[in-house]
C-alpha cells in the first residue's frame, strides 16, 4: 500500500500514476486518484493494478490538474472494491482523503456521526475519517489543518494521511503515526509520497515526517513540521 500526492504547477496525473507504479512492490490490492483540475475534483478508483487504474483514468475521467493525490490500498476495513478503494469523500464532497493504516475506534466515532446525520457509501475506516475531519472543521470552524490535528487527537489507529479541500486548493494536509510518509520539496512545487522514490527525479529535497507528526502543505510556503498533540497549529 503507499500514497502519492503533488501540488504545483506541472500535471499532476503522470507524476501520481509513475510515482504509485514505484510503490507497486510495498503490495494492493487497489488503487484510486483524486485531481482538481482548477474547478472540481475529478476522481477514479479500481479493485486492481495501477495499471488498471490508468486505463480507467484515462477513459473516465479528466486527467488535467496540478493538484492531486493517489492511492494504493491494502484492505483492513471492508473488502476490496472499486467502493472501498480510496481516495473518499467526505459527505460534502469537499474534503477528499488517502489513508495507509488503521483507524480503531472508527465504529464509536461512525455511530455518533451517523447521529449528526452523515451516511457512508464504503465500509471503510477512512470514510470514517474524513467525515470526522468534515465535522469538526464546521462544529469548530477552524481550518483544515486545525481539522486534522483535532480529529485525530480523537483517533485511534495507525495513519499515513493526505487531504484536500476543494474550496481551498492551493494546500494539501498530510500526517503520520504509523505508516511512512515523505515530502518532497521542489521550487514551487511539492510531492507527498510513502518513500522518496515517486519523486526523486524532481528533487534531492526530502523531508520525512516522524510518528505524531503533521504538515500544511501550501503552495509559496515552507514546510514546518507540527506535533499532532501540539496546540500551535491554527
Ligand atoms: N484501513 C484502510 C482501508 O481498509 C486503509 C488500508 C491501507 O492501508 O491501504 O481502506
Amino acid at each position: 500500500c503507499g500514497i502519492v500526492g503533488y501540488i504545483g504547477h506541472r500535471d499532476a496525473y503522470p507524476i501520481i500514476i509513475k510515482g504509485l507504479q514505484r510503490l507497486e512492490y510495498r503490495g494492493y490490492d487497489s488503487a484510486g486518484i483524486a485531481l482538481y483540475d482548477g474547478n472540481a475534483i475529478n476522481l477514479s478508483k479500481t479493485k486492481g493494478k495501477v495499471e488498471d487504474l490508468k486505463k480507467k483514468s484515462e477513459e473516465q475521467i479528466s486527467t488535467k490538474g496540478s493538484l492531486g493525490i493517489g492511492h494504493t490500498r491494502w484492505a483492513t476495513h471492508g473488502v476490496p472494491n472499486d467502493v472501498n478503494s480510496h481516495p473518499h469523500y467526505s459527505n460534502s464532497g469537499d474534503l477528499v482523503i488517502i489513508h495507509n493504516g488503521i483507524i480503531e475506534n472508527y465504529e464509536s466515532i461512525k455511530k455518533e456521526l451517523i447521529i449528526r446525520g452523515y451516511t457512508f457509501h464504503s465500509d471503510t475506516d477512512t470514510e470514517v475519517l474524513v467525515n470526522l475531519i468534515e465535522e469538526v472543521k464546521k462544529k469548530e470552524d477552524v481550518k483544515l489543518g486545525k481539522a486534522v490535528q483535532l480529529a485525530l487527537n480523537e483517533v485511534v489507529g495507525a495513519y499515513a494521511i493526505a487531504v484536500f479541500d476543494k474550496q481551498k486548493p492551493d494546500e494539501i494536509v498530510v500526517a503520520k503515526l504509523g505508516s511512512p510518509l515523505a515530502i518532497g520539496v521542489g521550487e514551487n512545487e511539492f510531492f507527498i509520497a510513502s518513500d522518496a522514490s515517486p519523486f526523486i527525479e524532481f528533487t534531492n529535497n526530502a523531508i520525512y515526517l516522524a510518528d505524531e507528526e503533521m504538515a500544511v502543505i501550501r503552495l509559496g510556503k515552507e514546510i514546518k513540521l507540527r506535533k499532532i498533540k501540539d496546540d500551535a497549529i491554527t
